[in-house]
């Protein structure tokens, strides 16, 4: 049997399938006869055992490459062990008579409700430790599988009906040999980071987990878009040698990586790191990129219950900043919304998010959480280059808007007497058509700008990048793509401002070809397409790129571009 789906992070890969269904464990008021009590007590301390187990795998997994995630679960091992809850548990169990399950589930509740009223943030962090013992706790209790993806014990490819960008960001990416899921498209953020992580990643493939076994055998073809269940020897045959060939040319390409980038006649294209947060995974990049394109700080944001402090953020960006020295770090104000939702901040429905309260709309919905963080950025602008960029621009008004929040805020520094770099430069993504079409005016309001190609075309074609079902008009190729971007190069390049391409083309040789063509002289990636773009970009004179650049924006259809350039680039 083959499945097909949309092809959003290449590679092949074969192995063992771990259906992720993450599942909210809930405990339902049960109690128990007197007799059971001893019965209840020695299997809550079974199931202890069993918890511990895992948490010490876990911990042993990272105390050598992330130490600092390690350390979060020695704090679970003392929740685990802590007295007060335990006599909580057992007291419950005694004297109550209380299910076991019940018990566990009103004594951590108790605690989590107090730590979550103290004043102290640090404190407070405390609670989303106790919900995740709690919930491991009622998972071995009511003998669930597992569902974390963060420690998987064994390489896996995972299958899910969908992944939330908070799940794929915070993935164990050595264990993940791929990423198959039912919903999403190829610009999906899962995907995106599917991408940069150099998973292979199949999206939007119909009725993906009824095909499947927990545990089963499968192939994925992630050049195609294909997944085979229970393969055949010939196909598993093929595809082995299929995913040897596609290995062997990827640690042939990785050559590029550490080069400077340049056409074949010399001019210098900068290229830059897309990076979801500031751990050492996404900063391996640094010693072969010039700058940071995108940083989506969004990512601090996820996967948490509170939301991170000034000076939280302040440590992040710092990091980064200082990593990268007098290299440009393009830090992008939060841009929540759409397939990015956050626990931590209770936002309402929308019918269409993608076109709804999004990114630095919300922020001035929340000027509070947009100055914490434009304060932390600004902070620790003293040590680095900063680039400060605002998502979902639409209008120039949304742009002054923003100066006049980022004014009060340095006026507030300068009250406080802390120090920040006057010069940081102001920027905005060009993601939305209409301050596309009027990029000339931006150009004036603005140092530089990036664009955005994921929800530009998005926008621009009117199809919702998330939508399996509509995933075929969804044409980053589309000649109008193109054409917008040229015009936009032409605008910012005649103002004298710096543009980049921050969006997927940008880490598509293809794309990234004819962007040059265009006039780019910048883009940013995920770290697993910098060899490749410096490669393609390596291979012909500016005045190629330009002619194909001029071919594409002629050219009627997207398949046409497409087929055009994979023909002449091959
Ligand atoms: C984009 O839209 O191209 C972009 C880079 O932002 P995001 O993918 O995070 O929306
Ligand atoms: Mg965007």
């Amino acid at each position: 049997m083959v499945l097909r789906g949309i092809s959003a992070s290449h590679g092949v890969a074969l192995g063992a399938v771990y259906i992720y269904r993450p599942s909210d464990i809930d405990a339902a008021e049960r109690f128990i006869k007197s007799d059971a009590v001893e019965r209840e007590k020695d299997h809550y301390a079974e199931v202890c055992e069993i918890a511990a187990g895992e948490i010490r795998s876990i911990h042993a997994s990272m105390a050598h490459d992330k130490p600092e995630k390690a350390k979060i679960f020695s704090t679970h091992l003392d929740i685990l062990y802590d007295p007060d809850i335990r006599n909580e548990i057992i007291e419950g169990i005694e004297a109550e008579l209380w299910a076991g399950s019940w018990a566990i589930w009103k004594a951590y509740g108790k605690f989590i409700e107090v730590i979550e009223k103290t004043k102290d943030p640090v404190i407070r962090e405390r609670s989303v430790d106790l919900e995740d013992v709690r919930k491991r706790i009622l998972r071995i209790w009511h003998r669930l599988p597992g569902s974390n993806l963060t420690s998987l014990s064994a390489p896996v490819i995972i299958a899910a009906r969908d992944l939330l960008p908070s799940d794929t960001a915070t993935l164990d990416r050595r264990n993940a040999l791929a990423i198959i899921t039912e919903t999403g498209g190829a610009s999906s953020h899962s995907a995106i980071i599917a991408r940069s992580y150099g998973i292979p990643a199949v999206v939007g493939i119909p009725r993906l987990l009824e095909s499947l076994r927990q545990n089963g055998f499968a192939a994925v073809d992630a050049l195609t878009g294909e997944v085979f269940p229970d393969p055949d020897n010939e196909t598993q045959k093929r595809l082995a040698a299929k995913r040897a060939r596609y290995l062997r040319e990827a640690a042939e390409i990785k050559k590029f990586s550490k080069r400077k980038s340049a056409t074949a006649d010399g001019m210098r294209i900068d290229i830059g790191l897309n990076i979801g947060c500031a751990d050492d995974d996404d900063l391996a990049g640094a010693t072969c990129t010039d700058f940071v394109g995108l940083f989506r700080t969004e990512f601090l944001f996820m996967g948490r219950k509170d939301l991170p402090s000034e000076d939280e953020q302040f440590a992040a960006y710092r990091k980064v900043l200082e990593l990268y020295g007098k290299r440009p770090v393009t830090l992008r104000t939060l841009d929540i919304g759409g397939d990015k939702q956050l626990d931590c901040m209770e936002t309402p429905k929308e019918d269409n998010p993608f076109l709804g309260n999004r990114a630095l709309r919300l922020c001035f919905a929340y000027p509070g959480i947009f100055k914490t963080q434009l304060r932390a950025a600004l902070r620790a602008s003293v040590f680095g280059n900063l680039h400060l960029m605002l998502p979902m621009v639409g209008s120039i008004d949304d742009i002054r808007r923003a100066k006049s929040i980022i004014q009060e805020v340095e006026d507030d520094l300068d009250c406080d007497g802390i120090a920040y770099n006057r010069d940081f430069r102001l920027g905005i993504m060009i993601e939305i058509p209409s301050i596309a079409m009027i990029a000339d005016l931006a150009a004036e309001e603005v140092d530089f700008a990036s664009i955005g190609t994921n929800d530009l075309c998005q926008y621009l074609t009117a199809v919702d990048r998330m939508n399996p079902e509509v995933s075929g008009y969804y044409q980053s190729f589309h000649p109008a793509v193109f054409r917008l971007i040229g015009k936009v190069a032409g605008h910012f390049s005649g103002a004298g401002k710096q543009l980049c391409v921050c969006g997927e083309m940008g880490g598509d040789p293809f794309a990234a070809a004819a962007l040059v063509g265009l006039g780019l002289r910048k883009l940013s990636m995920g770290l697993s397409s910098v060899a490749q773009v410096k490669r393609m970009i390596s291979r012909l004179p500016i005045l190629a790129f330009e002619e194909i650049a001029r071919t594409v924006q002629e050219l009627p259809t997207a398949d046409e571009v497409e087929n055009f350039l994979k023909q002449i680039l091959g």
